[in-house]
């Protein structure tokens, strides 16, 4: 956590420090609600949850993620996935498989305005195996 935030030439600080910390063992989106909830002693409010998050995500080390909740979620950009939810009970899994590579070329080709995709977010909506059969 120290030396990512070190690479990013990010100050170190305990609210950044413990919340980036959440991130790396829980492997899942969170969002800001989600994260000063774990912080009962209120050494980190709300507030600061948003700055630094905010800051993360400048700084490149998270990204938003739309899982068509309340709140925007945030991610480490670290290691590339996609999602899928169920929209019926709300859990969730990850997928590596991406052809947005793919896709991305045949859609610069046939666009007039665009040169190059920085970036994108792909997450799938459905109902799960459970949810079926109910
Ligand atoms: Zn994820
Ligand atoms: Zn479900
Ligand atoms: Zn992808």
């Amino acid at each position: 956590v120290e030396k990512l935030l070190q690479k990013h030439k990010l100050k170190v600080t305990p609210a950044r420090e413990a919340i980036l910390k959440l991130f790396s063992y829980d492997c899942k989106p969170l969002s800001a609600e989600d994260i000063a909830q774990r912080f009962t002693n209120k050494q980190i409010n709300l507030v600061t949850v948003y700055r630094t998050l905010a800051t993360f995500e400048k700084a490149g080390i998270l990204k938003q993620v739309d899982l068509r909740k309340d709140a925007i979620s945030y991610e480490l950009t670290n290691h590339h996935h996609h999602h899928i939810v169920c929209v019926r009970c709300g859990i969730m899994e990850t997928f590596e498989l991406c052809g947005i590579g793919k896709i991305s070329k045949d859609v610069l080709k046939h666009s007039k305005q665009f040169k190059e995709v920085k970036e994108h977010s792909l997450e799938l909506f459905g109902v799960c195996r459970t949810c079926t059969k109910r």
